[in-house]
């Protein structure tokens, strides 16, 4: 029989580290954790098998009940306690576990085996009341939601019964004067089962269920079940995890941090998340359960004295226990070389680890850890630049407040930095409503008293993420920080009140729905209005500084970055590119004062004013080469001949039209006519590319001599620029060769005339699927290719880059497309192309120079490809060259 169920114990573990695709993180690391002789609860683990047979067949495989079963004899024999006996019983966890962390996402019930007979056993034993039925509460709450309401529902349920059960706690606390949960005493929680009891029984026409074997398995499925929810799904999207995993689910003895001042619950991490420091770093609460922590109920104290001197950490409170722990973190880090995210229990003194799992963190915290274990020879380069990505490198690229006047300012409340970077956005209470308002491109800061898993879509769509509760380890934090989103939780000074809408500060200040606020995520500080934000500067970071050299150093192929400004060259040569790979020339005329050159050249009838009118672009061109050759000296800078999509540049408002019509010394109505004639029905496929060139060659050679003419003032000042002409959009030979004479023939006469020697290339795009399949006749011709993978895509699906937008959701929903082909390269299809093209090319031409231009060669997963195709260089904006090397970087072994 197929094996579903593995057990692990310190006895006997049935799995290891490596088999988390069939045991999920968890079940893997608690198997690991095991062998290590760590204090594990013991348990097992259901496979991830298990829950894609469940999702298929909506029954379970044969055999796993005896499998469960034989687990569970297993586990009374080696606790010497069984389950369901009233005298002596066992008391389960149930938890999920997918093959990657997805926090909070799906679903946990604790104390299963708890009920009215089981509950007078346990008081026996402990004889402590107060915590058993504390248990029975909390089995009530979130049996009743987990399994008796969510896994029953598809759609999410207003005012469920965990806020109905929600409102009888809080109401008993107000009728008895408590201040938290873990003050009511034993009668009042007996009271307060009772009155839970009458509830659910209300809500869901059935009595909350008393046998064990019940809740057990409603348990399970609910945990299966709950890799389908809203929520689970929602995350998977955003962190493109493949829905088709499943998760495992761990069943496990329970310890009890809630039993009593001698116990207690928390989260840590061997090095901090945020920053990457390398100290033990993490919170913990007395007398709690697990949930307490993450969920952000209350809010927890820190766990030892590094930074702070606090008497309710666990080093002063429990200082045996935190050495223990201290040993154990050192151990776990050193056995997975990588920092952890630790969960633990405290059950009358005694220490248990809940689970280890590589842990989330900042981008600067993850290039710091990385740097910091290759330092020490922990880890090699390739293991190094590969726990970094390239959302950690984005992150770096952070805004921060741009204001002079920001020590004046002063913050109107202030709570933990739990997400980096500053944000600016309009004050949203609602998850939902934070989402539709984003979609319609509105800046929103989420403001919640905590969040829930429930919240990801509405986290995901603000800047920034608010909350007056919880600690650096809260739900809200985690997912903040591994998004690298800006994120303040904990932020007691503000009360929030969801029936009105506003929040209010301890200065009494009243914030309203869609009031501007500001964040500081990275000091924890919420500022009144929207201070304008500012870039942060990667090159006085020495962290980031040396990666890039590290990233660079070990990447077997060029960045060049794509660029048309001086502005932007220098940028890029500081993250180290090689040189231009695109200088589209059409976007040296988006200048107010120029696009008006470039309309005339285009609306002018008349040849000779249309010739007058393009030579007048002449001495603009001629400045721009120079400079931008001139910036990039000893750098290869390819430069595009104009490539103009006619609509991006003709008027369309009746004023601009009119001051045109003045300049052009006709009418409004005969200029009207003018536009109306040349408008494409696809501009897209229009009067664009080469055939401009081709129909005005003036206007090719006007280019020509300009790029020329700035490149023999360079050399005449003893410089070496490296000018390559690119003609764009061909799709036959003769268009290129038309183009390629009138280049060559301006360049050799003006080379003459200036008695000067040039090093210059001339080159195509490719971006035609036509283009692609005659490389072998081009390469004879040209001295580079570049793939136009914009353009390569539009023409190859036979989408409009325009208007992708209006279909690719349902593309997406319905799993007709598996992302966006704009943004990640359509291997299929476009990637067959570029490889047939290579290889024709590369047999008539070894050495032709072939590069990538389009957005493609900016994204991570696109250059991985990419590059193992043959090509010598990828180009990309200038913020994305450091990706782009990462990325390269990462492939060599
Ligand atoms: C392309 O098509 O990929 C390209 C780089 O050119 P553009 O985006 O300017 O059309
Ligand atoms: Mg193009």
């Amino acid at each position: 029989m197929k094996k579903y169920v593995f057990i692990f114990s310190h006895k006997k573990s049935d799995g290891h580290a490596k088999m988390s695709s069939i045991l999920g993180g968890k079940g893997a690391n608690l198997a690991e954790m095991s062998n290590l002789s760590i204090p594990v609860p013991p348990g097992f683990t259901i496979s991830t098998e298990v829950c894609t047979y469940y999702m298929k067949h909506k029954k379970y495989p044969v055999g796993l009940k005896t499998q469960v079963n034989d687990a569970i004899k297993y586990l009374e024999k080696y606790m010497g306690k069984n389950f369901g006996s009233p005298e002596n019983p066992l008391l389960l966890s149930v938890r999920s576990g997918a093959r990657q962390s997805m926090p909070g996402m799906m679903e946990t019930v604790l104390n299963i085996g708890l009920n009215q007979k089981t509950a007078d056993g346990l008081i026996n034993q402990t004889k402590n009341s107060k915590f058993v039925y504390d248990s029975l509460r909390r089995l009530m709450m979130m049996y009743s939601d987990v399994v008796m309401e969510k896994s029953k529902s598809d759609t999410i349920i207003k005012n469920g019964i965990r806020i109905q059960l929600e409102k009888i706690l809080s109401k008993i606390k107000t009728k008895y004067n408590y201040k938290n949960d873990s003050d009511l005493n034993q009668d009042v929680l007996i009271e307060l089962c009772h009155l839970f009891q009458k509830k659910i029984k209300s809500q869901f026409k059935t009595d909350f269920p008393e046998n064990p074997q019940q809740q057990l398995w409603g348990a399970i499925d609910a945990v299966f079940q709950s890799w389908n929810g809203k929520r689970a799904i929602d995350y998977r999207n955003i962190e493109n995890i493949p829905h088709t995993w499943g998760t495992a689910v761990n069943v496990q003895a329970m310890v009890f941090g809630n039993m009593g001042k001698n116990s207690g619950t928390g989260v840590a991490f061997t090095r901090n998340p945020a920053t990457g420091e390398n100290y033990f770093f993490g919170e913990w609460l007395p007398n709690a359960q697990g949930e307490d922590v993450v969920a952000g109920i209350r809010t927890p104290f820190p766990i030892n004295n590094f930074k702070t001197n606090n008497k309710n950490s666990l080093e002063t409170k429990f200082p045996k226990i935190y050495n223990q722990l201290f040993k154990i973190q050192k151990r776990l880090e050193k056995h997975y070389l990588d920092m952890q995210d630790i969960e633990f229990t405290i059950e009358n003194n005694k220490l248990w680890l809940l689970q280890t799992r590589t842990g989330k963190r900042t981008g600067i915290a993850a290039i710091t850890i990385a740097l910091d274990l290759l330092k020490n020879k922990l880890i090699n380069n390739h293991k190094a630049l590969n726990r970094i990505s390239s959302k950690h490198i984005n992150e770096l690229l952070h805004p921060t407040f741009n204001s002079n006047k920001l020590s004046l300012l002063k913050p109107i409340a202030s709570g933990l930095p739990a997400g980096p970077g500053a944000a600016h956005g309009q004050v949203i209470f609602n998850p939902d409503d934070a989402e539709k308002l984003f979609k319609k491109g509105k800046k929103i800061i989420l403001v919640r008293e905590e969040t829930s898993p429930e919240d990801v879509h509405g986290m995901f769509s603000s800047q920034a993420i608010l909350t007056s509760h919880g600690g650096m380890t809260s739900h809200a934090a985690l997912v903040a920080r591994g998004w690298g989103k800006c994120c303040i939780v904990g932020c007691k000074e503000i009360n929030i009140d969801y029936q009105k809408k506003i929040f209010t500060t301890h200065n009494n200040l009243v914030i309203k729905e869609f009031d501007w606020i500001s964040l500081n995520g990275s000091e924890g500080t919420v500022f009144l209005g929207k201070l304008p934000l500012k870039k942060p500067n990667l090159h006085n970071n020495t962290i980031f500084k040396k990666l890039l050299s590290i990233a660079y150093k070990n990447s077997n192929i060029k960045v060049r970055t794509n660029s048309d400004t001086v502005k932007d060259a220098k940028t890029a040569l500081k993250l180290n590119a090689q040189g231009i790979g695109l200088c589209r020339t059409e976007h040296m005329f988006f200048n107010p004062n120029r696009i008006k050159e470039m309309r005339k050249m285009i609306l002018e009838s008349d040849s000779n004013k249309k010739h007058a009118a393009i030579m007048r672009l002449l001495p603009f061109q001629q400045s721009d080469f120079y400079k931008i050759l001139k910036s990039m000296n000893n750098y290869p800078v390819t430069i595009r001949l104009l490539d103009p999509p006619l609509h991006e540049f003709l008027p369309s408002e009746e004023k601009q039209i009119n001051r045109l019509a003045k300049d052009l010394k006709t009418t409004s109505r005969k200029l009207k006519q003018r536009i109306e004639s040349l408008k494409e029905s696809n501009p897209m496929l229009g009067h664009r590319g080469c055939r401009l060139g081709i129909t005005f060659p003036i206007i090719t050679k006007m280019q020509a001599q300009a790029i020329a003419l700035a490149a023999i003032r360079l050399k005449k000042a003893n410089l070496n620029p490296k000018p390559e002409i690119m003609v764009p959009l061909v799709g036959s030979i003769g268009e290129f060769l038309n183009q390629k004479n009138i280049i060559k023939d301006t360049f050799e006469s003006l080379l003459k005339e200036a008695k000067c020697k040039l090093n210059y290339k001339i080159g195509t795009m490719i971006e035609l699927p036509r283009a692609c399949l005659i490389t072998n006749q081009i390469a004879q011709h040209a001295d580079f290719i570049s793939f136009g993978t914009n353009d390569l895509t539009q023409t190859t699906f036979g989408f409009s880059r325009d208007d992708i937008g209006s279909f690719l959701p349902e593309y997406l929903n319905n799993n007709i497309l598996y992302s966006d082909p704009f943004q990640h390269i359509d291997e299929e299809g476009v990637g067959k192309l570029i490889s047939i093209a290579i290889k024709d090319a590369r047999k008539i031409n070894p050495n032709i120079k072939i590069g990538i231009c389009g957005e493609h060669g900016g994204d991570a997963q696109s250059i991985k490809y990419l590059a193992k195709s043959g090509i010598n260089y990828v180009s990309c904006s200038p913020f994305r060259v450091p990706i782009a090397y990462l990325a390269l970087s990462q492939l060599v072994k």
